[in-house]
């Protein structure tokens, strides 16, 4: 008799041309997953799923377009596979950037407010809580001159908030939030989307 064949890993990619994404590999990698670092388009094809990270923006803005990224994430987006961005990350994803507008890639209905907090504010961390298949999770919170989610769309469902704003929501398979889950050693964030890649995965013939 043979054994099973045993289901591949989950491989999860983060995006690594700038910005905080060694935190995020080691924290899928204590998740259970494959971390894959991507420096370019071609090494999607074969990811589960993909983290943006916390960075600068408009340097990730450049570096993507540079690499010619645009192509290889629509499509990857569009055959089911999920993404998470973080801070920067959800920058990129965003329908609508304001202050100062920029382009973005539009993969999920939300406009946010770049360096929204001011700069007293400009990091700090808080006690929240993340509500996840309807149940509250507490977390802390890492914010590092965070965006601030201005609107959410109707299809996009918001899984925590932080003084009224919300600062953690998802549409489809597409997941943001403005604060960094990479820097504390919680793993429910990642965890959480891990799970969702795992689900996608199995959906995909
Ligand atoms: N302020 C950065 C930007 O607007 C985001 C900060 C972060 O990712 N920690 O791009």
């Amino acid at each position: 008799m043979t054994a099973p064949a045993r289901p591949a890993p989950v491989r999860i990619g983060v995006l690594a041309l700038q910005g905080d994404f060694a935190l995020h590999s080691q924290a899928l990698e204590r998740s259970e997953v494959d971390a894959v670092e991507v420096r370019k388009p071609e090494a999607l094809a074969d990811l589960d799923g993909l983290i943006l990270p916390g960075g600068e923006s408009t340097t990730l803005l450049r570096l993507i377009d540079e690499w010619n990224f645009v192509p290889a994430l629509e499509r990857f987006h569009a055959t089911g596979k999920p993404v998470f961005g973080t801070c920067a990350g959800l920058i990129l994803l965003a329908r609508e950037v304001l202050h100062p507008v920029q382009p973005s890639l539009g993969l999920i209905d939300v406009a946010v407010e770049r360096n929204a907090y001011g700069r007293q504010r400009e990091s700090f961390e808080a006690r929240g809580s993340v509500t996840l298949a309807g149940r509250a999770i507490p977390v802390d919170m890492v914010f590092i001159r965070a965006p601030r989610i201005r609107r959410v769309g109707p299809e996009v469902e918001t899984l925590a908030t932080h003084a009224g704003a919300p600062v953690m929501a998802r549409q489809g398979t597409v997941v943001v939030a403005t604060f960094h889950p990479e820097l504390t050693d919680d793993l429910t964030v990642h965890r959480y989307f891990c799970d969702l890649v795992r689900t996608a995965r199995a959906r995909t013939p």
